[in-house]
């Protein structure tokens, strides 16, 4: 922590910061220069305490840290890649990962024939959403326990590994019942409760990023799933909001190289929501594994005129097939498999 002096902050109010500092038993380094102090804390747990009951005191002009906040998600605890694998499918190796299915799971029908279409096209995890978490409580919210037993029986049927949301902490055994990876929707990436208990599960998790948090915000929710020994998490860039309204949300490509960069978790991306619109998730898709990106999650809906949920940003399941194809050479372009 370093604790920025005012410009002629008296030397009383210097050794009051001072003393306050070895009260907590750390150490101090002084920079004294003709008109400014600067004092760096130095201590293995100043995490602890807030920046806070420095930047009150008198005298004082600004606090910071100099240490990240998130910890286990950082290549400083952890250098090398994590891979989570589940049922022979590694996400954060070599192979691009592509998850694709509807928003919602609507009926037998509407979940069987999207499974057929993306695993002919090449996905390796099915989606669909049991349990969807809607801004309006009068928005369809999904068939929950019969959407579940859906995803069952699909998953019987055609031998494919299922994602689905998670949005309530009494849930976890239920959905894990099921779900071969645990979604954490974007509005509730910082709901700690539930990130505790999708850590206590073992699951493989996708933490969506939340659409008004910073990459930092997020990788400290990672820490709380890795905090509980679930080392299978994965990141998720789904979009944020900006001042920008020709797409429903930002992709921010840039995340995929910062987070790469910071953190050891596999990343993927989510075109679908960003764009909000099917001609644009191609695009999208490509920039992100342009990007770096380990994976995508796609929406995919037989008919998506008909789609309960998400039917403009859903591509039909031959967009996808299509998709797929183009995204060989971009994938091979930076080392990759598809
Ligand atoms: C979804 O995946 O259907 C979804 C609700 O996404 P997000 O949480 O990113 O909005
Ligand atoms: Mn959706």
């Amino acid at each position: 922590m370093i604790v920025n002096m005012k410009t002629g902050a008296s030397r009383a109010e210097i050794d009051a910061v001072v003393e306050k500092v070895e009260s907590y038993g750390w150490d101090v380094q002084m920079n004294i220069g003709t008109e400014k102090t600067v004092i760096a804390i130095l201590g293995s747990n100043t995490g602890q305490v807030p920046t806070d009951n420095f930047a009150v005191m008198s005298g004082v002009e600004t606090v910071t840290r100099i240490m990240k906040p998130y910890k286990l998600a950082s290549r400083e605890v952890q250098a090398k890649d994590t891979h989570v694998s589940l049922n022979g499918i590694e996400i954060g190796g070599k192979r691009i990962i592509v998850m694709a299915g509807p928003c919602a799971v609507e009926s037998e029908e509407q979940l069987m024939e999207t499974a057929e279409g993306v695993k002919a096209a090449g996905a390796t995890i099915l989606r669909g959403g049991a349990f969807k978490p809607r801004s309006s409580p009068f928005s369809f919210q999904g068939l929950e326990k019969r959407g579940l037993e859906l995803l069952k029986q699909v998953k019987e049927r055609y031998k494919i590994p299922v994602i689905t949301e998670i949005v309530d902490t009494r849930d976890v055994d239920l959905v894990a019942g099921t779900a071969d990876i645990l979604q954490i929707g974007s509005r509730n990436m910082q709901n700690f409760s539930l990130l505790t208990a999708v850590g206590k599960s073992k699951r493989p998790v996708v933490l969506k990023r939340g659409f008004s948090c910073t990459v930092t915000e997020w990788l400290t929710a990672a820490d709380y799933i890795l905090a509980e020994g679930n080392r299978n998490v994965i990141l998720c860039e789904r979009g944020i909001r900006t001042f920008e309204d020709s797409v429903r949300f930002s992709m921010d490509i840039s995340a995929i190289p910062v987070i790469k960069n910071a953190c050891h978790l596999p990343v993927i991306a989510d075109p679908s929501h960003a764009a909000g619109h099917y001609s644009l998730v191609p695009a999208i898709a490509k920039a992100a594994i342009a990007a770096g990106a380990d994976g995508l999650l796609i929406e995919v809906h037989p008919d998506p005129e008909k789609a309960l949920v998400d039917g403009l940003q859903s591509l039909t399941p031959a967009n996808f097939a299509k998709l797929l194809q183009e995204l060989k050479p971009i994938a091979e372009a930076v080392g990759r498999t598809i």
